[in-house]
């Protein structure tokens, strides 16, 4: 018998993490993310773990996003001693990610050890500490994709390439149990189709279970050469005020990619001759890294190498590591283009460009990531008037960009496509890493497009993976057309519903409903979620 733990990306998308253990008790997990996204989720960062980390031989790890690797040093700090699995561009990447992460906890906790302080309280310790982040890059064990490698008596394993970000990789499993193989497939984070610089996800064809993320499970994105156009609009509505141009970026991946748009523009002739500057420590190590491991990039991105181009550079880019640099660009009148961290606005150098140029007309604002709900980056996409910047009202007088195309993960129709290529070999599919609505949608359309047994696991469940039940008929038909609001609607009254059952139940103080402080932590993260939806 083979189960499966959820411990994170179970019913929200950060936290990923996947305890598997065979009836020997051989325990592997797959991916160790961060929670994050306010306080109560986060709170499950510092729980215990549900098992002892020294027993865990091997971790493998699907990329180098914190929300997949931040939780890492916590696990080496509490005794994992085992391989870290990765290909070799995560392996790197997770370097520079892992101190990042480790740089933010401890100046958070600085934070509010004075915020302690001064209310007479005690201080607090970070999560973990820089020390913690670089003893546990030790344990990283880079592995090629595309070989099956042995981990345990009876478990194999493999990476395939997932198309998300440099690196990030699917895991096949393979588990023995008495003279049976299960072979179990976790997506990781699936890249859209022709996302530019990695190659489209590995296509596999046959597994017995299988987790598929839902991210955009009930979305589609917007067309990818109507935001290239945007994005060169943007940046002439800036020039042609002589103000610069100010684009959010997260320092992985997203950073990268604009780079790559902005050397096509360049090559093409349509860039205008003005700086350009990757204002970011973390995106300029990252961008690095990209620039080393040429042998991951696609087919068009190893046509520019090929052409003797460098796909991340251009004659007037700038990397402004330290903090000088940063403060000079300001300083210089002109139009310019400023490429900075955090992609949401709330942390970083960015606060600063925005303090800067968000009241000046003629800037543009280029926002090209998602940006969550509460966060500076969200305010100026719903146009508010002006927002808090360093406890002070910048007004918002630039012109916003909002530009939809150039998500790294795969929308709805590029994630059926990939499980499509499973139909013919059954296997019961998890719907993991989406917020409710997003996973529900994916799991009803793929029970329905391929008649495949869909199941939603909560945080903390554990799945039994039992022998396969008999096949049912395979449904034909075009997929239906997303209907976000009735699906909202119809959550909403099954919600309600469950509510006032509890509720009964609880004042009836029912002896059959055993209660756990998890079931608090439960209904408390679905009073969260709420909020979010629905902010004051
Ligand atoms: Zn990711």
């Amino acid at each position: 018998m083979i189960k499966v733990t959820c411990l994170g990306a179970a019913g929200s998308v950060t936290g990923s993490s996947y305890l598997v253990e065979n009836s020997r008790g051989k325990k592997v997990l797959v991916d160790c993310g961060l929670f994050q996204g306010g306080k109560q989720i986060e709170q499950r960062n510092w729980q215990d773990w549900g098992f002892d980390p020294k027993e865990i031989k091997t971790l493998f790890l699907t990329h180098a996003h914190i929300d997949h690797s931040g939780r890492i040093p916590k696990l080496v700090k509490d005794g994992f001693q085992g391989k870290i699995i990765a290909s070799p561009p995560t392996a790197e990447l997770c370097q520079i990610m892992l101190l990042d992460s480790a740089h933010i906890q401890e100046m958070d906790a600085e934070w509010q050890t004075r915020k302690n302080n001064r209310q007479g309280k005690k201080g607090v310790l970070p999560l973990y500490t820089m020390e913690d982040a670089e003893e546990s890059l030790k344990y990283l064990s880079p592995v090629e994709r595309d070989q099956i490698i042995t981990v345990e008596p009876g478990i194999r394993a493999r990476l395939r390439n997932a198309g998300h970000i440099l690196g990030s990789s699917i895991v096949e499993l393979w588990i023995e149990e008495a003279n049976e193989e299960t072979k179990i497939v976790f997506s990781g984070d699936l890249g859209k189709q022709d996302q530019l610089i990695v190659k489209d996800p590995h296509e596999i064809f046959a597994a017995d279970y299988l987790f598929v993320e839902s991210t955009y499970g009930n979305r589609l994105h917007r067309s990818f050469e109507d935001s290239k156009e945007e994005l060169l609009e943007a940046i002439k509505y800036a020039v042609s005020h002589g103000e610069k141009v100010i684009i959010p970026a997260f320092a992985l991946e997203r950073a990268q990619e604009i780079l790559y748009l902005l050397g096509e523009f360049y090559r093409d002739g349509s860039l205008p001759n003005i700086p350009v500057y990757l204002d970011s420590p973390l995106a300029i190590k990252a961008t690095q890294i990209f620039r080393k491991n040429k042998k991951y990039y696609d087919e068009q991105t190893r046509a520019i190498v090929d052409q003797g181009f460098d796909p991340f550079d251009m004659p007037n880019l700038y990397f402004t590591p330290t903090t000088e640099e940063s403060i000079a660009i300001n300083e210089n009148p002109g139009s310019a283009i400023i490429i900075s961290a955090s992609g949401m606005c709330t942390a970083g150098r960015i606060k600063h460009h925005l303090k800067h140029n968000l009241w000046r007309p003629g800037a543009s604002i280029i926002i090209a990531g998602f940006q969550a709900q509460g966060t500076t980056g969200r305010k100026i996409v719903d146009g508010e008037k002006s927002v808090k910047i360093f406890r002070e009202d910048v007004a918002v007088k630039a012109k916003v960009f909002t530009i939809g195309g150039f998500s790294a993960h795969a929308d709805q129709k590029d994630l059926l496509l990939w499980v499509s290529h499973f139909a013919e070999s059954r296997p019961r599919v998890f719907v993991v890493h989406g917020e409710a609505t997003a996973s529900e949608t994916l799991a009803r359309v793929i029970k329905e497009k391929f008649a495949l047994d869909t199941h939603i696991p909560r945080w903390k469940e554990c799945l039994i993976l039992k022998p396969r039940e008999d096949i049912v008929e395979v449904a034909t038909g075009d997929i239906e057309p997303v209907d976000i609001r009735q699906t909202m609607l119809n959550t909403v009254i099954d919600l309600e519903k469950k509510l006032k059952k509890l509720k009964k139940r609880l004042k009836k103080e029912e002896k059959k409903l055993k209660i756990s402080n998890d079931d608090v932590n439960r209904l408390e993260y679905i009073q969260e979620e709420l909020r979010e939806i629905l902010p004051e």
